[in-house]
């Protein structure tokens, strides 16, 4: 069987509870890492450079762009948002799942150049619902709010390019589905491909 990680990419609205629901799991599962995307947006109250995000300026990030050090970026809410190529490769290298908790655009490029990648996208119960978590968690302020729930309906409209799709309600259910999709990911035949070739080939014994 491979020896690599697998990548893992995961995305949702802003405000559904992806970062609530992914804690645990990873909490639970000391082999998976999340890869700490770098970003221009500020930092938010209680955020740290290095472990929510590398906090980085314009200019740097469009060096990082031309220097091909990025898995994949994205503009989203008037920020840049993109993922440190070297730091994901080591680890998938060394064996470890890689979660990207990115947005749909990017999610679409690494579909692209990482085929085998698994595609979890979390949605909320309703759009009220995902509205009342957006405004409770109280760290935009309102025209940033209302800048992301516009986001939000064009994000849902990508939920059915992903393969697994998990409704955060109950937490407890929502994360129990999330630990079976990933752990379903990894019998995926398109994830099985290089052990199933490696066994079709060896001779009769
Ligand atoms: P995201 O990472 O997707 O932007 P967060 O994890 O920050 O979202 O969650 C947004 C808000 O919703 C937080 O205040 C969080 O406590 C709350 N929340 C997350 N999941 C649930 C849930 N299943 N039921 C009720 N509230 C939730
Ligand atoms: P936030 O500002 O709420 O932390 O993130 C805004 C959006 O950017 C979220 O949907 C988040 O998943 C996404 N995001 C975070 N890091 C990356 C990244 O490296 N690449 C892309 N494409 N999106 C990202």
């Amino acid at each position: 069987m491979s020896n690599r990680g697998m990548l893992i990419v995961y995305s949702g609205p802003s405000g559904v509870g992806k970062g609530t629901l992914l804690a645990p799991y990873l909490k639970s599962h000391p082999d998976a890492a999340l890869s700490v995307s770098v970003t221009t947006r500020a930092p938010r109250p209680g955020e740290t450079d290095g472990v929510e995000y590398s906090f980085i300026t314009r200019e740097r990030f469009e060096q990082l762009i031309k220097s091909d050090g990025l898995l994949e970026y994205a503009e989203y809410s008037g920020n840049y948002y993109g993922t440190p190529r070297a730091a994901v490769e080591e680890k998938i290298a060394a064996g470890r799942d890689v979660v990207l908790e990115i947005e749909v655009q990017g999610a679409m490029k690494i579909k692209k150049s990482f085929p085998d990648a698994s595609f979890i996208f979390i949605l909320p119960p309703s759009y009220a619902e995902l509205k009342r978590r957006l405004q409770g968690r109280g760290t935009e302020p309102p025209q940033v709010v209302a800048r992301r729930l516009a986001a939000a309906r064009r994000e849902l409209s990508y939920a059915g390019e992903y393969e697994y799709a998990i409704v955060n309600d109950s937490l407890e259910t929502a994360g129990a589905q999330l630990a079976a999709v990933i752990e379903a990911s990894r019998c995926r035949t398109k994830y099985m491909k290089d052990f199933i070739k490696q066994i079709s080939e060896v001779e009769e014994v």
